[in-house]
């Protein structure tokens, strides 16, 4: 490869928030080089995170199925009924769906003749110079602008024994070697909320600690209970209000010590994960030989995601809340378009859409009814509720809620909020109406398809007339 001295933008990060921004730059014909210091393009989602937690997710709900058939006049053998898992063939085809992906990527990249992807680590070693090392080498190199995406990494809270061989982190709990009989997770976001299912659901023993006293914080408060006795359903023991005090190994397992109402109480198991959240990547990125400001939540933007260094900008999970994939690309794309000159609109947080992947999912688009009241908005909810559902009662389970939160006067719907299994797949009509500001009455008046779950958006509409 012939390396180049100079170029229009450099993109440092490979992942959902920096790889589309790299294509869309090149596509309008723009000299992009993007670095990434991993194995292939992707990033924290492709490697260690959405993709590899949703292929486990696949595994396990598999799995559940097969336990659930006899609900569907299905007859299977009594040993087939608690299918046991090969792990190793389970982790051979997650080797291979990754590796498809990252090669599918890196064949986009070469479609473009002004795009050159290195595999390297990137420094910025001024306001519009870096250095590159790649294996044994390094190179210097000028550019005109910057896209910094060097995402997050896991947080890891000051807990006496995290450091013990056996506690891992969401990374090392994706590449665990064996499904263990026993799992501790401390931290009960997204993360840890998926995980404890899919562990359950693939036969270990899970309790959750969650340091606040109710499980994914931020997100509606109603769906998060519903979804906290779904945990106790599935065999979890959730803990909230424990706060974590310390790990020892015991006999071969491990053990957390933690408070919980004012009394010591203390958990054994086979393996302990902390997923307590991530923090913004800055290390080694050479921001010190920059303008471009950290804050406590990540790198500091404006509302063009541009940092306090004219030129470069940041984008996903470095730049904090919320961290998702497609929120990144989002940013990317914002970015680029406004690098081209285009004057398009940037992402909006109170715009975003997102899926928990529990059992069953909890989808959420716009703002929750607590995030509205708190931003002022006089709101109501529509809700509806699954159990009378004809899709969900002629699926697996007649559970869950939907909730559409729209603003009293003038209807506009601000949130919708659904907890069902099936949930991700409605979440494209709500990100739609809540993107475009759709009035509830417009919500009511749209013909939805029977039987399917998105017949609640039209039921719950009409209830709040
Ligand atoms: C277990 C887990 C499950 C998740 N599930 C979901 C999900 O279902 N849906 C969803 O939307 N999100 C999910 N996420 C979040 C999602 O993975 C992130 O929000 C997303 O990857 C952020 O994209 P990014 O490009 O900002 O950062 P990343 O994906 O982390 O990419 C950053 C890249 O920068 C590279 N890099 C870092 N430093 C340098 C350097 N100095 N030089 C060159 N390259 C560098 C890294 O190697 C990395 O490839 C999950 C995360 C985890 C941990």
């Amino acid at each position: 490869m012939e390396w180049p001295e100079q170029v229009d933008v450099l993109v440092i990060g490979g992942g959902p928030g920096g790889t589309p921004a790299a294509l869309a730059l090149a596509q309008a014909g723009r000299r992009v080089l993007l670095v990434e210091a991993g194995q292939g393009l992707g990033g924290t989602c492709l490697f260690e995170g959405c993709i590899p937690s949703k292929i486990y997710r696949e595994v396990a709900a598999r799995r559940r199925d097969l336990a659930e058939a006899s609900q569907f006049g299905l007859r299977v053998g009594a040993g087939d009924s608690h299918a046991g898992v090969d792990w190793s063939a389970v982790q051979a085809r997650r080797h291979r769906i990754l590796a498809q992906r990252a090669q599918g990527a890196l064949m986009k990249t070469q479609a473009l003749p002004t795009l050159q992807v290195v595999f390297g680590r990137a420094r910025l070693t001024g306001p519009r110079s870096a250095s590159v090392e790649t294996e044994g080498a390094s190179h210097a190199l000028r550019f005109e602008r910057a896209i910094l995406a060097t995402g997050s990494m896991p947080v890891r809270p000051p807990i006496p024994g995290a450091e013990l061989a056996g506690v891992l982190d969401s990374k090392g709990l994706l590449e665990i070697a064996e499904i263990p009989r026993s799992l501790i997770l401390i931290g009960a976001g997204p993360v840890g909320v998926e995980m404890a299912q899919i562990f359950a659901h693939l036969g270990s023993q899970v309790t959750l600690l969650q340091r606040g006293e109710r499980i994914l914080e931020p997100v509606d408060s109603v769906l998060a209970q519903l979804l906290t006795q779904r945990l106790a359903g599935d065999g979890i023991a959730v803990r909230t209000g424990a706060q974590v005090q310390s790990i020892e190994a015991q006999d071969g397992e491990l053990q957390v010590r933690y408070a919980h109402a004012g009394r010591a109480e203390q958990v054994r198991a086979q393996a302990v994960a902390v997923v307590a959240g991530r923090q913004p990547n800055v290390q080694g990125l050479g921001l010190e030989n920059t303008s471009v400001r950290v804050g406590r939540h990540g790198v500091e933007v404006d509302e063009l995601l541009q940092t306090a260094e004219p030129g470069i900008h940041a984008t996903g999970d470095l730049v904090g809340q919320p961290m998702f994939a497609h929120w990144a690309t989002a940013q990317a794309l914002a970015v680029a378009r406004h690098m081209l000159g285009h004057a398009a609109p940037f992402p909006r947080a109170e715009h975003n859409s997102a899926v928990i992947f529990s059992f069953p999912e909890l989808g959420m688009a716009g703002l929750t009814e607590e995030a509205a009241r708190g931003a002022g908005l006089d709101v109501a909810v529509a809700e509806y509720d699954y159990q009378v559902d004809a899709r969900a009662q002629i699926g697996a389970e007649a559970f869950g809620r939907l909730r559409v939160v729209h603003e009293r006067l003038g209807g506009r719907i601000v949130g919708i909020h659904a907890l069902v299994d099936g949930a991700a797949d409605l979440m494209g009509e709500a990100a739609l109406a809540v993107r475009h500001g759709l009035r509830i009455d417009q919500l009511a008046s749209a013909i939805h398809p029977h039987p399917t779950l998105t017949e609640a958006f039209g039921l719950a509409a009409l209830s709040a007339r």
